[in-house]
């Protein structure tokens, strides 16, 4: 039976672990160190006092950076477990570090892996597969957004090394990474597909100033890790070039695929938790003589995200069954179908559930605000909505062709007289 929708035990007994271990351990870090950038902070001695036993633990049970293949020290069982364990993850902000999985470095290990020459790997991979260090993908402009047709950033060969110059924007834990890869344009005189490069920047390399660490919308200005970067003169050696000079533009799409779905398997994660408060609440909150659980406005509140919630999860999981396959093909369209509904689906449970709780809903006393300011990043990071919808239209558009005619294949007039054709025999008979 090939369309199973079961886990195979010996994996469900790691789920359970896994959520067990989450619920009891990783969960309470969330409340405790509620700074977003904590859990990618490795220089932090308490930090690390705390999460060292726990990260040991995990190893132990065999989910270590399960994103990758065991040449790479993970336990290569693909992305529909991947998946499964995403679920659970993404209940705490905490959790994808104490797994070894966090963006952006699971996306950055596995470029490194992919287009790494050895020494690279053995300086910047090994390291960061180990969590000993946190990296940075420094790719967004100020003024041209994550298109790289707009890049300005760019880097000029010098003898035996590149000197980069430019700015970056939103270049997340910057200030907290051993290394940024940046993506810059070493080519201006060809097509960007050609002309744009990545490179291995170590933090501490003389003119790669930050200008500011912005934060997200509910977090104080002056707060947040996401910086702005001016790289000054930055030189660094021919062998920090990550791949060939002009596969930038190869080297981000193998990595930005990885991050969408993985973003969007911890959402489910999300949005069940959010499904859950509201059922919870509709259960025990009465108004008007009941429970808000029996007024079928409310109802549909929770029948419509139960829907949302169980379509969203099978598109993951579908999406994930096809990178697994090596279908790159179908992997592009579904992945890009994800994308698009992560945030959709974010924002109608979360809203639904924030609203069922009324003036407790809108308050810093619950989680949902904090939920609800997801919404926003799902939608715009790895890419806005917009462009991942054109991506599915363009796929699904292949699939077809144009019809030769004067009126559509489906005009009736034509059908009806085929079809009475075929039938006439019959039609006379009756
Ligand atoms: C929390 C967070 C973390 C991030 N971390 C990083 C990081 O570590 N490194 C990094 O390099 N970047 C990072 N980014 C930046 C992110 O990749 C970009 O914000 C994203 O790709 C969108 O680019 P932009 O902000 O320039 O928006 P724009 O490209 O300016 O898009 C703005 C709006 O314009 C419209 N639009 C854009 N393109 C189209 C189109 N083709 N068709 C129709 N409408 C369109 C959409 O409405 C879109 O929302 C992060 C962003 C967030 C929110």
């Amino acid at each position: 039976m090939a369309w199973d929708f079961q886990t195979e035990p010996e994996f469900q007994a790691k789920l359970d672990w896994a959520d067990e271990f989450v619920r009891r351990e990783v969960e309470p870090l969330d409340l405790a160190f509620p700074d977003t950038a904590a859990p990618y902070d490795r220089r932090n001695p308490v930090y690390k006092k705390i999460t060292d036993p726990l990260k040991a633990e995990v190893r132990k049970n065999g989910l270590w950076a399960c994103h990758l293949g065991p040449e790479l020290g993970g336990p290569g069982y693909g992305q529909v477990k991947l998946a499964l364990l995403n679920e659970i993850l993404g209940r705490s902000m905490w959790a994808p570090n104490i797994f070894g999985c966090q963006a952006p470095d699971s996306g950055n290990a596995e470029i490194l892996a992919h287009y790494g020459t050895e020494e690279q790997k053995r300086k910047y991979l090994k390291p960061l597969l180990d969590g000993d260090i946190v990296s940075c993908f420094s790719m967004t402009e100020p003024q041209g957004g994550a298109d790289p047709r707009e890049f300005r950033c760019r880097a000029v060969r010098d003898g035996d090394s590149w000197v980069i110059d430019g700015e970056k924007y939103f270049s997340s834990h910057a200030d907290l990474a051993e290394f940024l890869i940046a993506m810059v344009i070493t080519n201006p005189d060809v097509p960007v597909h050609q002309g744009a490069s990545m490179f291995l920047v170590p933090r501490d390399t003389p003119g790669l100033n930050i200008v500011r660490l912005a934060g997200l919308g509910h977090e104080p200005l002056g707060h947040g890790h996401h910086a702005y970067i001016r790289y000054e003169h930055v030189r660094v050696p021919r062998e920090n070039l990550l791949g060939g000079e002009g596969q930038g533009f190869l080297i981000a799409q193998t990595r930005l695929g990885g991050g969408r779905i993985h973003h969007a398997m911890r959402t489910v994660a999300t949005v069940r938790k959010a499904l859950r408060m509201m059922c919870e609440r509709a259960l025990s909150r009465r108004t008007q003589g009941g429970p808000l659980a029996e007024k079928q406005l409310v109802q549909q509140a929770i029948a419509d995200s139960f829907v949302q919630l169980e379509q969203f999860r099978l598109l993951v999981l579908y999406a994930a069954w096809h990178i697994d396959r090596g279908d790159r093909n179908a992997a592009r369209t579904y992945i890009a179908a994800v994308k698009v509904q992560t945030a959709e689906v974010l924002h109608d449970v979360v809203r639904r559930a924030l609203h069922v709780h009324g003036a407790l809903g809108c308050s810093n006393e619950m989680p949902l605000v904090n939920m609800w300011m997801t919404v926003p990043v799902m939608g715009i990071a790895d890419g806005p909505t917009e462009v991942h919808k054109v991506t599915v239209a363009k796929q699904v558009l292949k699939e077809y062709r144009p019809y030769d005619g004067l009126w559509p294949r489906d005009f009736l007039p034509e059908r009806t007289a085929e079809a009475k054709a075929k039938f006439a025999a019959y039609l006379d008979d009756l």
